[in-house]
């Protein structure tokens, strides 16, 4: 059956190729599949668009096409041989409808956004408990100025005079004829003629811009979040993913070992010798930790259920204290006198019992 390609445009047969185009973006957006969904009638009309774009926008398909008719392009008669696709496949669908989105000058650069990688720095307790971030970014987005044409104005894009704005050119080779993407236009089938001041035609601008961010419960220093969609904007594709890299900052009293949290605690000797309470700070406030009498430097007190969780989990860890026995650096008379009363006390003690009491006191020497 022979099909009238530019009764299905809508153009007359002496259509330039921009009136070709502007009929078949029109077409194309208002029956494609993704705006009818389930509508067996729209994908017809939009494959038939297709077609008859594939060949009217081909300047050498499009004299074959006047001169044979439609049979020279669906399988009877003449066989169309340079084109390996037939006609244009979904791709060149897209990167036409896309660039009727994004000014038509740059679909040979159609790509997903470029990843983005960050740093953010929290608290010690924010980690523990999670919180929220708002950091500043600088990322690459189509420019403000030309749309991500590049171009300075309307009038500075104006159709390549290499492929007559096809964006492909067909080159003989005896019978056969290779349709190539055109070498000047790069296949946009557009030239730009002034660039824009602002990106310098490159259709890109650097700015900055705020994300805020959800840092979970339990993150730990050297983790890398992934926030969705936050990367470089694609064009045409999807945009990139933001990677934060999180950095922990160290608490004065704190450490992590995975979901635990340890600390060190100095108390008097009397303390440890006699037993007594003393306060623990823990990531929850402040406890109370019951030191039995006897208690050993080096000891370590287990706080239950006072840790870390790790991320995406409810259970906590505990919060281990070690003990150590406070030794001052200066002493009083008051007080040395005291200490050599202890010691006196002590040596008579534990002399013959326990090896370090086989000592002297520095301050009895000479
Ligand atoms: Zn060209
Ligand atoms: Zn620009």
């Amino acid at each position: 059956m022979a099909k009238d390609y530019y009764e299905i445009l809508g153009v007359p047969r002496n259509a330039s190729i921009d009136d070709i185009k502007k009929a078949y973006k029109k077409l194309a957006l208002k029956y494609h599949p993704d705006r009818n969904p389930n509508d067996k009638h729209a994908e017809e009309k939009f494959k038939e668009i297709n077609e008859a774009y594939s060949v009217l926008s081909d300047p050498e398909k499009r004299a074959q096409y006047d001169q044979f008719g439609s049979a020279a392009f669906q399988g009877g008669g003449f066989q169309w041989q340079g084109d390996f696709g037939g006609f244009g496949g979904f791709e060149d669908i897209f990167d036409d409808i896309f660039s009727t989105f994004f000014g038509g000058a740059r679909r040979a650069e159609r790509h997903r956004g470029r990843d983005l990688i960050a740093e953010v720095e929290v608290d010690f307790e924010e980690a523990i408990r999670g919180t929220t971030k708002t950091i500043q970014l600088k990322r690459k987005e189509p420019c403000s100025n030309c749309g991500g044409t590049g171009a300075k104005d309307r009038s500075s894009i104006v159709t390549c005079s290499e492929c007559r704005g096809a964006g492909q050119v067909s080159i003989s080779q005896g019978y056969f004829s290779i349709a190539r993407t055109c070498p000047r236009c790069n296949g946009s089938g557009k030239i730009i003629t002034a660039t824009c001041s602002t990106c310098r035609g490159s259709g890109f601008e650097s700015r900055s811009r705020s994300v805020t961010v959800n840092i979970p419960a339990g993150v730990e220093s050297g983790q890398k979040l992934k926030i969705s969609g936050e990367g470089e904007i694609g064009l045409g594709g999807r945009p990139g993913d933001l990677y934060l890299n999180v950095i922990v900052k160290p608490h004065p009293y704190f450490q992590r070992r995975g979901d635990d949290l340890f600390s060190e605690i100095e108390i008097p000797y009397a303390v440890a010798v006699l037993g007594g309470e003393v306060m623990v700070k823990t990531i929850d406030g402040d406890v109370v930790l019951k030191i039995p009498p006897g208690t050993a430097s080096g000891r370590v007190f287990k706080l239950r259920g006072k840790g870390a969780s790790s991320v995406g989990s409810r259970r906590r860890g505990d919060h281990l204290v070690q003990i150590q026995i406070f030794v001052p650096q200066k002493v009083t008379q008051e007080h040395k006198n005291l200490l050599l009363k202890l010691n006196e006390l002590e040596q008579k003690e534990f002399t013959g019992q326990k090896e370090g009491f086989f000592s002297r006191i520095k301050s009895l020497f000479s």
